[in-house]
């Protein structure tokens, strides 16, 4: 009795596989290609920053996932925050509260007319001293 195996139909993963192989490379490859390239290279912003310890404004390119205080690149201090700037009194001031829901105002005049800083200002107005040591 000579039974002969012969598949002629393929296992349900075989053709599940050839199904997927197809779809990849077919209209989904693109779709694939995307996905991989967000997951990859992870969005970066450029925020204006402002070291609590030295006044030292700077910008700083930063994903995501890094969290604030970041190191400040003059003084090594990490007191880094986003800086803000009062639309009364022009007022330049880190923001060391990220992320909290308590409203931001200008320690100088106390006014909620803040916002972020877009740039760094040209140094020109460094006779303000802000008690540094030495
Ligand atoms: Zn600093
Ligand atoms: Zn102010």
């Amino acid at each position: 009795m000579v039974q002969e195996r012969q598949e002629t139909k393929l296992s349900p993963y075989t053709g599940l596989a050839l199904v997927l192989i197809i779809l990849m490379i077919g209209g989904s490859s693109y779709g694939i290609y995307r996905l991989v390239k967000i997951i990859r290279k992870p969005a970066k912003y450029t925020d204006i920053l402002m070291c609590d310890h030295c006044g030292h404004i700077f910008e700083k390119e930063h994903t995501a996932e890094e969290r604030y205080p970041f190191t400040c690149e003059k003084c090594g201090e990490k007191q880094a925050y986003m800086a803000f700037i009062c639309t009364k009194c022009g007022r330049i001031f880190p923001h060391v509260h990220p992320g909290s829901d308590e409203r931001i105002e200008c320690p100088n005049c106390f006014s909620p007319d803040v916002k972020p800083l877009l740039y760094v200002p040209p140094k020109e107005t460094e006779t303000e001293s802000m008690s540094e040591q030495g």
